[in-house]
């Protein structure tokens, strides 16, 4: 028997009509590339998304048809967001930190119709334009006056276009499992996947966002995305805030500690979001200059483990409590949230901040289980561990075009490439990527585990563990550490600083101290062109 309820289809423009019905007046501030902030409020950002989907339509874009983003977090992208979704063709937001040749690979394979730009990646585009097979034009996200003078063949300026329109527009009803946005992965080695997310997956998406076990998003919160737009749909919040009417704070290209503490500190932010660099960056600004934050309740942390000491510093100096969120672009991109449960606010800090240091619960909607190389599952008790397969109704179920093969196992799974364990109240926590994590005399190191122990020490910028080559063990732990300036730290100072605070076995072999650390497009450790850099390194134990 089917039950009698209305089918409205889940769209994602009914995110943006809601939050321009009741939460009209919420404001979304942004700082523009080209200087000014930017202030409007939810019904101009409807409007103006209304006038882009007619202006899109002018330029024959049509349900399935893809067009790209290669922008900043601010008030155009986020019409972009609606304005193109919202008449069925897909959101292609792209990652302008990915090389060249990745850029012209994943634009040519998505067949992009239209790239929307900002002024910042218009250099960019007008070397490789001529590599692209199908693009028919380039939109400027600026308005006349600050038009540059490029080579971009089929220019347009995005303020000309919606100046073009009204706003008298309904929005189309199509089958909500309609696509409607895509994101490929940054991929460290092979070519990007695109991952194809529907208009059903990003609205259920959203309302796990918006749970107060998850971000707990609401009209009353201030929220400043600094993960990008262009990186996993910016973990849904700009599809969430419009859900329940958060304020919306856009940091453009700066992300910086001084351009982020600022916005922090003058839009009264309660919450704000991104990777561990982002806050090591505006952690040290504040530290140098002296300053606090009052207001900022909540600072999420995904993409990378955030190391203990940050968490500490946070509460201890901010009185803002670091929360770590999971996820990957495959997962829309949320999985887990490391919200406290019922009983644990009475925890005492340490206590707590074992919990924080977990990648957390899983929200409603992702089902999780961890299982070893011979698919049996492991004991969810905190310690047994094993690699983490997910499945879910936000979860893909395959990459665009099929690329990247069959992902899902005959019951439905989907394997993450990460190694975890998952404790007795349901947190997890990420032991290690599948592919980085230490395998000696067979048995298993966490080469994050041992990351977040060096960083907490106080002359470590930044620390990277992998396995290299040894003639017994078949692979020992390398520590490359980046040391603060000034610092005399040698490789004996940094072991001992070690030895009460890890396992024996677990101890590296060696110590190298580096300049710099490759990172991915993300802003994650590159740990396979390190493992191929260090693939000969004699370790004085061989
Ligand atoms: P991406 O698809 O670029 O978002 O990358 C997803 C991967 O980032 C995951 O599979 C994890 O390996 C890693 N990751 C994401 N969030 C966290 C976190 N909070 N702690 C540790 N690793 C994380």
């Amino acid at each position: 028997m089917l039950g009698i309820m209305q089918d409205r289809p889940l769209l994602i423009s009914s995110l943006i009509d809601y939050a321009a019905q009741y939460h009209g007046e919420g404001a979304i501030v942004s700082r523009t590339v080209e200087g000014p902030i930017h202030r409007y409020t939810y019904t101009d950002a409807w409007k103006r998304s209304k006038k882009l989907a007619k202006a899109l339509q002018k330029l024959d874009v049509k349900l399935g048809d893809r067009v790209a983003t290669l922008a900043w977090n601010g008030f155009r992208h986020f019409e972009l967001y609606y304005g193109v979704s919202g008449i069925g063709a897909v959101l292609h937001t792209i990652n302008p930190r990915l090389f060249a040749e990745q850029i012209i690979y994943i634009v040519n394979h998505a067949e992009d119709d239209y790239i929307f730009t900002d002024l910042t990646f218009v250099p960019l585009l007008e070397q490789i334009q001529d590599k692209f097979s199908g693009v028919k034009g380039f939109v400027v996200m600026t308005d006349e006056e600050h038009m540059p003078d490029t080579t971009l063949e089929n220019v347009l300026c995005y303020e000309t276009l919606l100046a073009a329109e009204d706003d008298e527009f309904e929005w189309p009803a199509f089958d909500e499992n309609t696509a409607s946005s895509l994101c490929y992965t940054s991929g460290t080695t092979g070519n990007p996947k695109g991952v194809l997310y529907s208009h059903r997956s990003t609205v259920l998406h959203s309302f796990i966002v918006c749970m107060k076990d998850t971000l707990g998003l609401s009209s009353m919160e201030t929220v400043l995305p600094v993960v990008p737009m262009f990186h996993a749909n910016c973990w849904g919040i700009a599809y969430a805030a419009p859900m329940c009417g958060a304020k919306l704070v856009f940091p453009g290209a700066g992300m910086d500690g001084a351009s982020v503490y600022e916005l922090l500190d003058s839009e009264n932010v309660t919450l704000t979001a991104g990777v561990p660099t982002v806050w090591l960056m505006l952690l040290n600004h504040m530290r140098e200059n002296k300053l606090t934050l009052d207001v900022l309740e909540r600072v999420i942390c995904g993409g990378s483990a955030a190391p203990r000491a940050m968490i500490e510093e946070f509460e201890e100096a901010h009185g803002a409590r670091m929360i770590h969120a999971w996820g990957m672009t495959e997962m829309s991109p949320i999985g887990t949230c490391g919200t406290l449960k019922t009983g644990m606010e009475k925890f005492t800090p340490k206590e707590r901040y074992d919990i924080q240091e977990k990648q957390g619960r899983g929200t409603y909607g992702v089902e999780m289980k961890i299982i070893d190389d011979d698919g049996n599952e492991q004991p969810r008790d905190g310690v047994a561990f094993g690699n983490l397969l997910v499945r879910g109704p936000a979860i893909c179920a395959g990459y665009y075009k099929g690329d990247g093969g069959q992902v899902l196992d005959d019951d439905g799974w989907f394997d993450t490439g990460d190694v975890a364990n998952i404790d007795d109240q349901g947190y997890m926590q990420i032991v290690d990527r599948s592919k980085d994590v230490i395998k000696t005399g067979g048995e298993w190191i966490s080469s994050i585990d041992l990351e977040n122990t060096a960083v907490g020490h106080p002359e470590v910028v930044e620390a990277c563990v992998i396995g290299v080559y040894h003639p017994k063990w078949d692979e020992r732990p390398l520590l490359l550490v980046i040391k603060s300036a000034g610092s005399s730290l040698d490789a004996a100072g940094m072991l001992s600083y070690l030895e009460d605070k890890i396992v024996k076995w677990w101890m590296p072999d060696d110590v190298v101290f580096v300049d710099e650390l490759p990172h991915t497009a993300t802003g994650k450790l590159l740990k396979s062109q390190l493992r191929e850099e260090y693939k000969d390194y004699k370790l004085p134990t061989a």
